[in-house]
């Protein structure tokens, strides 16, 4: 089934220079970018897109990180879409994550982990209509 998703790099992805590097290994999988662009989350912006995780004991932590710093958020469209993407992006902990994946690869830290991806139909849906509205969506 087609489905979207959305993928974020990271603040850290971003000030690493990793942009290009990630955006290569997403069409190399062949997945298609349908809606690109550049932003910056307030705090309060970066608490609502995590708000899932609110009240764990990283919920500050990570959103001051995705508050420190621009990111680049994306809509990938493609075939069984949402769990290609996680399959490519590794486990959250870069050190359990699999061999030739982008957290394996690039990723520092356990929150520092450079990608984003939505983990399930209904949040793919939430954090899409998060950032994006119809107009950025080229579709394609
Ligand atoms: P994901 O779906 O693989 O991104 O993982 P989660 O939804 O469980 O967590 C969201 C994000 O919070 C992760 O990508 C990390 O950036 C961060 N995070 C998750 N677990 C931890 C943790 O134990 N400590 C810290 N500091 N950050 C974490």
């Amino acid at each position: 089934m087609i489905e979207r998703t959305l993928s974020i790099i990271k603040p850290d992805g971003v000030s690493r220079n990793l942009i290009g590097a990630v955006v290569t290994r997403l069409e190399q999988e062949g997945l298609k970018i349908v809606a690109m662009k550049m932003i910056r989350m307030s705090k309060e912006e970066a608490k609502g897109f995590y708000k899932v995780h609110e009240g764990k004991p990283f919920y500050e932590s990570v959103t001051d990180f995705m508050s420190s710093g621009p990111c680049v958020v994306m809509i990938l469209e493609g075939d069984d879409g949402i769990q290609r993407y996680r399959k490519l992006m590794g486990a959250t902990n870069y050190k359990e994550a699999e061999e030739g994946t982008i957290r394996r690869n690039f990723a520092t830290d356990i929150e520092k982990n450079v990608v984003h991806g939505s983990d399930s139909v209904e949040n793919a849906d939430y954090e899409i209509n998060y950032f994006f509205n119809a107009l950025e969506i080229a579709g394609r």
